[in-house]
């Protein structure tokens, strides 16, 4: 397996399940491979990096976000990437339209929380997206190339980036978009970083109601390098199902 699987467990989940499922997923062939990111509530992250490590497991954890503050101080409630990286945290989801819309989270905060991802050595997974209104006045393709030109503000070097394309009328809704839609965003997205980020390795994800049953459609578009999964990704069964393409 070659493409990337990022599972997007939100704010769900247990200790009881995290140990279950991480359980599962190591037992898997499918599922342990270092292409398959679980990207766990921030509670559990001590306890998933324990078990990477006595399940001998491959694949790798993420954060679903980060302070956009890098020095230890007096930011109550906030977890740095620096408190991430003890607990073998390789990428941090940024972006996501949940934090854009119910956290107000603006395009010098995404900024901040890039730059602290990248100061630890994380991978950012810069997730961008239009609404229905967008897509229906058609007026979709400038906006997501005005999300993607704050990735032309990061003033520090940078080698590896995810970009998670993830139509907001898609996540949570059992509706995906065409695979020519899919497909159209996938490779406006690969030839913005060709032309504005040729020196860096840019992975190309689509998110937005992945299941077990459309899975293999979309991985099987050239220009998708990979998939971010809500909720079909609290499922075992289904999870492995789109992990084994
Ligand atoms: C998400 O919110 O990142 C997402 C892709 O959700 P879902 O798969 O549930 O649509």
């Amino acid at each position: 397996m070659s493409k990337l699987i990022v599972a997007n467990w939100k704010m769900n989940g247990s200790v009881n399940q995290v140990k279950a499922d991480l359980a599962a997923y190591s037992a898997s062939q499918s599922t342990n491979q270092p292409g398959v990111v679980l990207a766990l509530p921030q509670v559990y992250l001590p306890l998933a990096s324990q078990l990477l490590t006595q399940l001998n497991a491959q694949f790798k954890l993420a954060s679903q976000n980060v302070s956009q503050f890098n020095k230890c101080g007096a930011y109550t409630g906030e977890v740095s990437a620096d408190m991430l990286k003890e607990f073998a945290v390789d990428y941090i989801i940024i972006g996501h339209s949940e934090r854009r819309q119910i956290f107000n989270e603006s395009g010098s905060v995404l900024l901040n929380k890039i730059e602290a991802a990248l100061l630890c050595g994380m991978t950012p997974i810069f997730c961008i997206g239009e609404d229905k209104s967008l897509r229906d006045q058609h007026n979709y393709t400038d906006f997501l190339v005005q999300q993607l030109e704050l990735l032309l503000q990061i003033k520090l070097p940078l080698t590896n980036l995810v970009i998670a394309y993830e139509p907001i009328w898609a996540i949570g809704t059992g509706v995906i978009p065409s695979m020519e839609q899919i497909d159209e965003i996938m490779q406006l997205i690969h030839v913005f970083a060709q032309n504005y980020l040729p020196h860096v390795k840019v992975s190309v994800l689509y998110g937005g109601s992945v299941n077990g049953k459309n899975a293999q459609d979309i991985l099987s578009i050239s220009t998708v390098d990979g998939v971010l999964v809500g909720g079909a990704s609290l499922k075992v069964d289904d999870f492995s199902k789109i992990c084994a393409y």
